[in-house]
């Protein structure tokens, strides 16, 4: 495969970067059917997929050398990174140990499906604090729509037994649990089956945009039907957020919420995809091939061999910085315009694939999406960043909401006809909410029809009005 560096490329990596690494490549022993990675194996026709051991101390020294920041951390995905099997992972953490810089924090991020997790795996977990990402798309019939094992079977009880071994062993874990078009309309089971049943307390949400082509690379317009559309997503995540913001603010913890706190603060979004740059993610395949993402781990992308030329060569290479930064240079006017662009910055480069309202191409499939969201949860988010900004915990949101939402339900109750609604619609309260209100003769004497109440005020919410 060819390499984008040339002699002359000039090397200025970043302090800190990221590298996914698969040390199995794309093997997996599921057969996930919206998993963008099996696909990958064809670039490899005829490997062993496994990592060697010089190549994972060669790794494991470049990458902490290149590190100017006092920590690291070591991602291990897939495929799947158990198939690899124990010994590598303890090879791994002896040679993190040999070749840390002294003072430096070491930390170990494995991504599983948990299917071959047992009481071993889970021991060396704890004994080394790694933290675990399980991947679960919610109860057995939401999960095994798409998460089946190679012979079409269903997963659910695997991962369910990996996630109560990881928990009989104090391992830290989050889950990871895609949204597609089999679960993206059950938002709230989703939610309250990680919440309560699985006992999870850091939730990843990641929305499947797959591609609908022959290669499993970023081309063509087209997207599969397990997809789920911008709508869908927008939706999945305001129905997840509205129940959040009311009961779990600071016992449960979204990935996207806690990014949408940092930006309504005024920080960094602090994921890539909502960053206005990106670049500093990259994947290594097992044979120490790296490439400009995770999402984009095809020959366009790959950037060389560690074997070949130093990481923090290719790392800082002017491809890899124009990589990143075209996120930015490329973003259409229309997301410039946009007022949750602050928060936004256009989302992910794959998913770009749709064309503007006036034309120009480069606009996220998930706009629409990311636009309901972002405006829907304008108002709790600026509530809690002002109460972080008071040195407050954000979690008095909750009380804030439950306040108000005590005073909206007093008004309604005792609006008279010729009020106008509390709804805020500049009707009068019986053309509006009281039409329904049972007997006409005594205003107040009947509360309003506590469903047309309810409703109407989830509606308000829903749209972050007061
Ligand atoms: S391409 Fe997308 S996933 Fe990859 S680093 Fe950029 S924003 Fe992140
Ligand atoms: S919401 Fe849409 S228009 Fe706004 S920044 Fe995001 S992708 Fe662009």
């Amino acid at each position: 495969m060819a390499t984008f560096l040339s002699a002359g490329d000039t090397a200025v990596a970043p302090a800190a970067f990221h590298i996914m690494m698969k040390p199995r490549g794309a093997i997996c022993n599921l057969d996930c059917k919206y998993c963008y990675f099996l696909a990958k194996e064809m670039m490899y026709p005829g490997s062993r997929f496994r990592m060697a051991d010089e190549l994972l101390e060669e790794y494991t020294k470049q990458y902490i050398e290149a590190q100017r920041v006092p920590e690291v951390t070591f991602a291990w995905q897939g495929g799947e990174p158990t198939l690899m099997g124990l010994d590598f992972f303890k090879r791994a953490v002896a040679l993190q140990q040999r070749y840390r810089k002294p003072g430096m924090r070491v930390h170990n991020a494995f991504q599983t499906n948990g299917v071959l997790l047992d009481d071993e795996w889970c021991r060396f977990f704890r004994a080394h604090d790694f933290l675990i990402g399980l991947s679960i798309d919610g109860p057995q019939r939401l999960h095994d729509y798409y998460r089946v094992d190679k012979g079409g079977k269903p997963t659910h009880h695997k991962v369910m037994h990996a996630l109560a071994l990881l928990k009989k062993h104090g391992v830290e874990f989050n889950i990871l649990t895609t949204v597609h078009a089999g679960n993206a309309d059950h938002p709230l089971e989703v939610y309250r089956f990680l919440r309560d049943e699985a006992g999870a307390r850091f939730l990843q949400f990641i929305p499947i945009v797959e591609r609908d082509n022959e290669t499993g690379y970023q081309e063509g317009e087209k997207v599969t039907d397990r997809s789920l559309t911008a709508e869908q997503y927008g939706e999945f995540l305001c129905a997840i957020f509205d129940e959040w913001v009311r009961r779990d603010v600071g016992r449960v913890f979204v990935q996207i919420f806690d990014v949408a706190l940092a930006a309504w603060s005024g920080n960094r979004p602090g994921l890539c995809v909502f960053e206005e740059t990106c670049g500093n993610a990259l994947a290594m395949e097992h044979n120490g091939d790296l490439f400009s993402c995770d999402h984009f781990v095809e020959p366009s992308y790959r950037l060389g061999n560690i074997q070949e030329i130093p990481l923090v060569e290719m790392v800082g290479s002017a491809f890899q910085r124009k990589f990143g930064q075209d996120k930015r240079d490329t973003l259409p006017r229309y997301c410039w315009e946009c007022e949750v662009r602050f928060v936004c910055n256009g989302g992910c480069p794959k998913d770009r694939i749709l064309v503007t309202p006036d034309g120009e191409p480069g606009l996220n499939y998930l706009c629409a999406g990311f636009k309901r969201f972002f405006t829907h949860i304008d108002r709790p988010m600026r509530l809690m960043a002002a109460e972080l900004a008071a040195r407050r915990a954000p979690a008095n949101v909750m009380r804030i909401l439950a306040t108000e939402e005590a005073a909206r339900q007093r008004l309604f109750a005792t609006a008279q006809r010729n009020d106008p609604c509390p709804c805020g619609s500049g009707r009068k309260f019986k053309q509006c909410h009281g039409r329904n209100r049972a007997g006409t003769a005594a205003d107040g004497a009947v509360g309003l029809s506590g469903e047309i109440a309810g409703a109407r005020a989830h509606q308000q919410q829903r749209e972050g009005r007061p």
